[in-house]
């Protein structure tokens, strides 16, 4: 199929494109890498007047070390994110989450705004988000505001932005000098998006405390940040029965559905194995 009839801008600034957004009302949709957008618009699942797109404004794209942050333009492509030696150093959790992402050519036309905005909770980068307490900057006819990964996913592909708000950066914090990290995913071919997976954290402070963040994708409606299970680990240490336990806890935290691609308690069984996985191998335990 194709698209139903739109208006179609290219603004060269943030503020333009702003005033687009707001000149529609709520009725134009930011284009970015086209990934998810395009394939809703042919299918017609989305019908807007208008498409801003914002691939030619260059503010939008950019890495940047700030203050123990990482900071994204909201453009940044998720292939440049894959090679970047900034993200290899400073978040190596995003990088690996990276290479879970579709294939070369989608990666190279993704965007990490893209991905958070669209809100698909099976994607690997909201679940990233989400672990390592990640924020966006967002900006609309009202200005500019941050919102934290967890006020931002409200449920499936809808965020708590309102229609006529930009995400113009997303920022991460770096993670600690020599934390281990996990994405561990079950998908039924490699590309596909993940039936279930699981971001993991794993460091320690030089008082030997242990810090864990673990956030689901794929079982619920949005990504869920694994408190219970993280305090499990962090009161009892790296265990074989500590992570048995924090995986089990992890199961009962997340909230799945069933659908055409798996059943509630499949994805629920997944979120087990895949959260002892994911510790065991971010806080480097071999298996026993
Ligand atoms: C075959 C295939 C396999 C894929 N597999 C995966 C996968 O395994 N994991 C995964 O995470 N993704 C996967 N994707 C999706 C891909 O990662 C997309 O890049 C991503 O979901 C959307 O990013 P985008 O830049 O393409 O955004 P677009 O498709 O351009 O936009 C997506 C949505 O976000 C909105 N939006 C985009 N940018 C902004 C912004 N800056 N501010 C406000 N709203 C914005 C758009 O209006 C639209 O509603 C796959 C896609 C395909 C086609």
């Amino acid at each position: 199929m194709k698209p139903a009839r739109f208006d179609y801008h290219a603004p060269a600034t943030i503020d333009e494109a702003i005033a687009l957004l707001a000149r529609y009302g709520g009725d134009a949709k930011v284009l970015a890498g086209g990934q998810s957008l395009m394939p809703m618009l042919n299918f017609r699942l989305a019908r807007p007047a208008a498409l801003v797109d914002v691939n030619r404004i260059p503010a939008l794209a950019y890495i940047r070390e700030d203050n123990g942050s990482v900071a994204f333009g909201a453009m940044t492509r998720q292939r440049t994110i894959e090679f970047s030696p900034v993200v290899a150093a400073r978040l190596p959790l995003l990088r690996e989450a990276t290479r879970w992402v579709g294939h070369l050519p989608i990666r190279s036309r993704g965007t990490i705004g893209g991905s958070i905005a669209h809100a698909d909770p099976s994607a690997e980068y909201p679940a990233v988000l989400t672990a390592l307490g990640g924020e966006v900057i967002v900006q609309g006819p009202r200005g500019r505001r941050t919102v934290k990964a967890g006020d931002l996913f409200e449920t499936y592909l809808t965020t708590t932005l309102a229609a006529d708000e930009l995400v113009v950066e997303v920022r991460l914090p770096a993670m600690p000098t020599g934390a281990g990290h996990a994405f561990e995913e079950f998908a039924r071919r490699h590309g596909d998006f993940a039936i279930a997976g699981i971001a993991a954290m794993v460091a320690r402070t030089d008082a030997g405390r242990l810090t864990v963040r673990l956030a689901s994708a794929g079982a619920g409606p949005v990504p869920i940040r694994l408190r219970a299970a993280e305090e499990i680990l962090e009161r009892d240490g790296l265990t074989a029965p500590a992570i048995e336990a924090a995986a089990a806890r992890a199961a009962e935290l997340v909230q799945p559905d069933s659908d055409v691609h798996a059943s509630a308690d499949y994805r629920r069984h997944l979120t087990r194995v895949l959260t002892a996985r994911a510790v065991r191998r971010a806080g480097g335990v071999g298996k026993t």
